[in-house]
């Protein structure tokens, strides 16, 4: 985590977004909309500053968030939750990722992730001293194969990592592939940590949480977070669900790590959570066609592109442009025509690096006009 001069390597959001800031460049790199979420969740939070909720909540989280948690799992999924035990809530899906795999490995053991994956999840599995076991999710639908997916599971496996919908791809797995990884994760009585931060931002079908499948939820922890679901990725508000014995283990790292978080804000997530129906079915939509406009538009710049079902990502092959360095186009991107893309290479193991070298990820989640602006600047490359 150390670059060669001992300093500590930004991560490549990090990175991109001072690119952006010192290029002027239209930030298609690091995932976070360009405008405010629901007013009700802003107010909430203003409303609770006001009112006096600035000291320590519980460790825990504060029961209104805990409970809406509850809420929100059995009013959309039928799930079935006890907020005093079964949920806690967390610094951002990252800090309930980090401390579950914290708690839940110990040194030696094997984690299957699927992969390119979030940047976050192997710097936490080496913090746990764990071993990462990829799965590939290959070009271009992004689905695994279930061949290759048995033979990384085995009896040295303690937790299968879950994201789905996907970042990067914007892959969903079918249910076949849930099937199979809950199958296997009993057969090899392996816990599954399933980050579903992107649940609402799917088109298709509702999402289904990996925990709802026969057998899954006495083996699974849940994790989502308010970021993306109500536009404030910066509140780094999230939560974590699982049996009782799972959350305890989870807890003992998380009262170390943060012990608490965002007082104020944990009241407001949790009247996002109560918004009606139609809040959550509109930010699909809306996500879809933000995500048709950009995948239109890269195809137009005469990229190729793998059509995400959900998230606010869409992968593209920069390849067509007569481009095989996905790393060095996005370096030369911002000075050539004031875009930014993080290379996919970004979220892979290094002996694959080279299966995924020619792949873009582009953020979908910027107001319409942005998002033609920055398609328009792409064409310029033909
Ligand atoms: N998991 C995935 C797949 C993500 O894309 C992100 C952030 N974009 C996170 C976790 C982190 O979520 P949070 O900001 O709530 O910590
Ligand atoms: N999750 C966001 C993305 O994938 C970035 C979050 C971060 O900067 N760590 O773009």
């Amino acid at each position: 985590l150390l670059d060669s001069a001992g300093a500590v390597a930004p991560t490549i959001f990090a990175e991109l977004s001072a690119r952006a800031a010192e290029t002027g460049a239209i930030n298609l790199g690091q995932g976070f909309p360009d405008e405010d979420g629901p007013t009700e969740v802003l107010e909430a939070a203003r409303s609770a500053i006001a009112s006096g909720r600035n000291q320590y909540p519980p460790g825990r989280g504060v029961p209104e968030l805990l409970e809406a948690v509850a809420e929100h799992q059995e009013r959309f999924y039928g799930i079935h939750l006890d907020p005093r035990t079964e949920i806690i809530a967390t610094a951002g899906a990252t800090e309930a990722l980090t401390a579950a795999l914290l708690a839940l490995l110990s040194p030696g053991d094997e984690v299957v992730v699927f992969e390119p994956f979030y940047d976050s999840y192997a710097a936490a599995i080496a913090l746990a001293g764990a071993r990462l076991v990829p799965v590939r999710l290959a070009w271009p639908d992004f689905q695994p194969d279930t061949a290759e997916l048995e033979r990384a599971v085995t009896n040295r496996t303690r937790a299968i990592l879950v994201n789905d919908p996907h970042n990067p791809t914007g892959a969903v797995f079918s249910d076949a592939v849930r099937r199979s990884i809950v199958d296997l994760a009993a057969r090899n009585d392996a816990v599954i940590i399933t980050d579903e931060v992107y649940e609402h931002l799917v088109w298709g079908a509702p999402h289904r949480p990996i925990a709802t499948l026969p057998g899954a939820a006495e083996r699974t922890v849940s994790i989502s977070s308010g970021g993306k679901t109500f536009s404030a990725t910066g509140w780094k508000i999230g939560w974590l669900t699982a049996p009782e014995d799972l959350v305890t283990a989870v807890l003992t790292v998380k009262q170390y790590l943060t012990y608490a978080n965002g007082s104020p804000l944990q009241p407001a997530i949790a009247r996002g959570l109560r918004l009606p129906d139609e809040f959550f079915s509109e930010l699909g939509r809306d996500m879809h066609a933000r995500s048709t406009v950009l995948g239109d538009g890269l195809e137009a710049a005469g990229l190729s592109i793998s059509r995400p079902a959900g998230t606010y990502f869409t992968v593209a092959d920069v390849s067509p442009l007569g481009h095989e360095d996905a790393a060095a186009f996005c370096r030369a991107l911002p000075e050539k025509v004031g875009v930014i893309g993080v290379p996919v290479s970004a979220f892979v193991t290094p002996e694959h690096d080279e299966e995924y070298r020619s792949l873009v990820r582009f953020a979908a989640c910027k107001k319409v006009d942005v998002l033609e602006q920055a398609t328009s600047r792409l064409a310029k490359l033909r």
